[in-house]
């Protein structure tokens, strides 16, 4: 069983107006605001992968996509 740490429930693309499932978890944050154990988790189709990480890379902030397994044997 995955920990999702927070992730939003319902597994979609992060990127605006994207519907699509997400297939990575782009883990990241930003040094100015965030202490070196916290994580924003962004979640990225196939397509917006690129997008999403290049954004935060532009920003010289760490970043780290990891692949995204939805949970799929979640028990009621
Ligand atoms: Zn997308």
């Amino acid at each position: 069983m995955i920990s999702l740490f927070g992730e939003p429930e319902a597994a979609e693309c992060s990127r605006a107006q994207c519907r699509e499932a997400a297939a990575w978890r782009i883990e990241w944050r930003n040094p100015k605001i965030h202490d070196e154990t916290r994580r924003k988790i962004w979640l990225a189709c196939e397509e917006h992968r690129e997008y999403l990480v290049g954004f935060l890379e532009a920003r010289n902030f760490p970043v780290e996509a990891l692949p995204f397994t939805s949970p799929e044997e979640t028990h009621e």
